[in-house]
């Protein structure tokens, strides 16, 4: 391709609005262009390396049964109503009526769309299983979209779905999608952890679910990796233990203190001399079940803090958010002082794992300016529970008792198995081997296509621009010419026919109108892996071309003749 006849624009400043490497230089190097907040268009450069991540993932997903169709961006409200999630998806889904008043959605994912494929066109187990796939636009209308392409509102996913008699069946495809993910990723050239993930309110508790995590210090997920165990998980769900925390028994009873004005853990922590790990942390949340409010006591250790991903698992119900001061009040608690014992039938409590519950602490006494001190749970708290619902934190340990490190990720692919959630709220079934109807067991997949390439540039990137991997840089090699005299650019033409029938991809820098500082400069912008240069000086004096590599800077000087050659060779040495 020639560049002197392709839409290209690079900028030298970043946009206000681009605040990491990836969309600073996604930008800049003109490979996107801003439509709206989290609207992107794909510029020519961008659609070369797009194909090649769509190829990988087509690849990697056929090689493994599945087969590819394409649903429609825009599905019928009917079947979000039908599922339950046409409320439920809240403000992320964009909603709006045809003119026939009828309810329309712009896809944000496709379950119900391919269950509806499936009931209308499976009948017997003999069909089963089946894994379904695409490559299509979503829209989500994300709270927040920022950082470009990783967090977009109109992205590009590789969705998949599976449908099984069994959890046998869907447990062995869930191996294979595994490994296929894994290959993609491999593929492209990434570094990457695969962690445990949350699997939602919903899910059952041995349905596995994990996501794929490009490795990059401005990722938005926090993961929890220990090495020796080899045990990660997204912190969201992340299972740890504390690895030091001071505790105390005693037999006394528990007894009210004058805590004046102290109403946060540190002030009264500092005020009566103890570790915040003596005291507890309370906090008054409230959810919605069977249609009615529930509250519940939260406790963590004084220096802990509650997961709230965590805690929306644990309890059945959903629009969980802490109490208002209103509601504290009306329930006859005082913030600030806010105490597990003596409270009335209808708040339940929750007590974290961490917390020892024959040990003593410092709680509020639920009266304005006091504390209790000697609470011990289990003696003087009336119904409660325990369960794991505080945060991980770096200075934890395994549950085995090794080190961990927090890193963060960008999540770029999530397998998840959903059981019959939507093959029974939209009414599947399937005929068994045993003449019975069965309802199938699912799974869906996905990949963030668009968030893998801003994942891509977010890993490999330096101070300059852009280091594409190989498998998906928008083209192998980068030509530069820079001969003023029009006798040579004969030469240069046929360097770069040459090259393009020895199967290499090339982009020619001709634009004649360009000095050498501006097109070294767009080069390293875009980053592709190898450059030629063909200069005036060193050919005429010398009949070489430089070739030089962009990830690790080095250059050779080589005759015409072997230009081809060492491309080649040198392009597969980086693959
Ligand atoms: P996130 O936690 O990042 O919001 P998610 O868990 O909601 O993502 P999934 O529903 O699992 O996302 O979607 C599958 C994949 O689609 C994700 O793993 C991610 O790679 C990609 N993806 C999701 N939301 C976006 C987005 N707003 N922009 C770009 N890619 C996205
Ligand atoms: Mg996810």
């Amino acid at each position: 391709m020639k560049l002197s006849k392709v839409l290209w624009q690079t900028f030298k400043e970043n946009p206000s609005d681009a605040e990491i490497p990836s969309h600073q230089l996604t930008m800049r190097a003109g490979l996107i262009h801003k439509a709206g907040s989290g609207l992107y268009n794909y510029m020519p450069f961008f659609l070369r390396s797009l194909r090649k991540v769509e190829k990988i993932v087509r690849e990697e997903l056929d090689n493994i049964g599945c087969q590819e169709i394409q649903m429609t961006v825009i599905t019928p409200g009917e079947l979000w109503q039908e599922s339950g999630r046409w409320e439920k998806m809240g403000d992320l889904m964009l909603r709006f009526k045809d003119k026939n008043k009828k309810d329309l959605c712009i896809s944000p994912t496709n379950e119900e769309a391919v269950v509806d494929i499936f009931r209308s066109s499976v009948k017997s187990y003999k069909d089963l299983p089946l894994a379904l796939y695409q490559i299509n636009t979503k829209f989500r209308d994300e709270i927040r979209p920022r950082f470009g392409l990783l967090r977009g509102r109109e992205f590009l996913m590789k969705d998949a779905y599976s449908f099984h008699k069994d959890k046998k069946s869907l447990d062995d495809f869930y191996d294979n999608i595994y490994k296929a993910y894994q290959n993609i990723i491999s593929r492209i050239g990434l570094k990457y952890i695969v962690v445990e993930a949350d699997g939602g309110a919903m899910a059952s508790s041995d349905a596995k679910t994990h996501e794929f995590q490009v490795l990059a210090k401005n990722g938005e997920d926090t993961i929890i990796h220990c090495e020796k165990s080899g045990y990660a998980a997204n912190i969201e769900k992340a299972k740890s233990k504390r690895s030091q925390k001071v505790e105390r028994q005693t037999s006394e009873l528990k007894e009210e203190v004058e805590t004046p004005g102290k109403s946060t853990i540190d002030s009264v922590c500092a005020f009566l001399n103890i570790a915040e790990s003596t005291s507890l942390k309370c906090l008054l949340y409230k959810y919605i079940s069977n249609n009615k409010d529930q509250f519940l006591m939260v406790v963590t250790l004084g220096d802990d803090t509650v997961n709230e991903i965590k805690l929306g698992t644990i309890i059945k119900g959903d629009h969980l958010r802490m109490a208002n001061d209103q509601e504290i009040e009306t329930l006859g608690l005082i913030k600030g002082y806010i105490g597990p014992q003596g409270l009335s039938e209808e708040i339940k409590i929750l007590f974290d794992s961490e917390i020892s519950i024959k040990n003593a602490y410092v709680v509020g006494a639920n009266k304005r300016d006091f504390h209790i001190l000697n609470l011990v749970p289990e003696r003087d708290c009336k119904k409660y529970f325990q369960a794991d619902i505080r945060l991980a934190l770096s200075s934890d340990v395994s549950i085995e008792g090794f080190p961990i490190e927090i890193t963060k990720g960008i999540e770029v692919g999530h397998i998840f198995q959903l059981g019959d959630k939507y093959t029974k709220s939209l009414k599947v079934n399937v005929l068994g081997e045993d003449g019975k109807n069965f309802i199938p067991t699912m799974g869906c997949y996905g990949i963030g296509v668009t968030r893998m390439i801003a994942a891509a540039i977010e890993q490999s990137h330096d101070e300059k621009g852009i280091i594409w991997p190989v498998s998906i840089a928008p083209f192998q090699i980068y030509l530069v010419s820079i001969i003023k005299d029009e006798k040579y650019l004969k030469d240069a033409e046929d360097l770069y026919d040459k090259l393009i029938s020895g199967g290499l991809e090339v982009l020619f820098d001709d634009r004649p109108k360009l000095g050498p500082g501006h097109k070294f400069k767009d080069a390293e912008l875009l980053g592709i892996p190898l450059r030629v240069t063909f200069g005036e000086r060193d050919f005429i004096e010398n009949g070489t071309i430089e070739i030089s590599v962009r990830r690790t800077g080095e250059q050779r000087k080589v005759k015409l003749d072997s230009v081809l050659s060492e491309c080649q060779a040198l392009y597969s040495s980086l693959k």
